[in-house]
């Protein structure tokens, strides 16, 4: 039986450690002392560390674990991370017998140049998608351009629906906010509102999501639905019906909203 724990980091990020109650995997160790203290805690084994993208806020932690425990670090072979043991491209596979845990590589590109997904298939339908997508949302995009972006969503966006969603940061009310600004009549989106302000409330993570959850309610999954369009159409005075359009749109309204 797996365990997925967030050991949480910074303001707002979420350190996934994925544990059987002796070995344990870490996802984007950004700093390497509450990871520790949670290994310690629970007197897990480090096996594995598991890079998304090279952001500090995702790798900071991974030399300091290193010096600690001598594990293999996986990461995109497509971004300059010194510290990564095992680069990875799409459709590799990260075995880790341990746990066990059997992963497969998605690429999703956009966020950063290089940006890769970790999906385990069922009955561990999950996916660790770093700064791509989030309960209610997408990271910004830095290295990329939209259209990859969009392409990366999309790609998840084609997984099973009760994928659960590892996302990296506790974003989910600011993204709620700017989703009822654009779906306002979603009966959904204000159900899963209240949800999540009822879990900040108690400061529980409000993820993982699920991804049958996010085709619902993540209005960057739904730029071809009728109500988003009408919606970026009126913010941006443009006609376009292009999703990838419509998705630039989003996001950079987004960005100052
Ligand atoms: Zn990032």
């Amino acid at each position: 039986m797996l365990n997925i724990h967030p050991v949480p980091a910074f303001r707002d990020n979420y350190i996934w450690v994925v544990h059987n109650q002796n070995h344990a995997a870490v996802v984007d160790p950004g700093m390497a002392s509450p990871v520790i203290e949670f290994l310690e805690h629970h007197r897990l084994q480090l096996s594995a560390i598991l890079i998304t993208h090279h952001h500090s806020d995702h790798t900071g932690g991974i030399a300091e674990l290193r010096r600690r425990h001598d594990v293999p670090v996986y990461g995109p072979a497509a971004e300059a991370i010194t510290t990564v043991t095992h680069p990875l491209h799409e459709h590799d596979h990260v075995s880790l017998p341990a746990l066990p845990l059997n992963l497969s590589v998605i690429d999703i590109a956009g966020h950063t140049r290089g940006h890769i997904a970790y999906y385990g298939s069922p009955p561990f339908g999950m996916v660790f998608c770093g700064d791509t997508l989030f309960a209610c949302g997408c990271g910004r995009v830095f290295e990329g351009t939209p259209q990859q972006m969009y392409q990366s969503l999309q790609k998840l966006s084609r997984l099973p629906d009760d994928t659960l969603i590892f996302c990296a940061h506790e974003y989910t009310l600011g993204n709620v906010a700017f989703a009822r600004e654009i779906d306002p009549g979603n009966a959904t989106l204000i159900e899963f509102e209240l949800e999540a302000r009822q879990l900040r409330q108690q400061n529980t993570p409000t993820v993982p999501t699920t991804l049958g959850l996010e085709r619902a309610i993540n209005p960057f999954l739904r730029c071809e639905q009728p109500q988003i369009i009408t919606s970026a159409q009126r913010f941006s005075g443009k006609s376009s019906t292009d999703p990838v359009a419509i998705f630039a749109i989003l996001r950079e309204w987004k960005n100052n909203f």
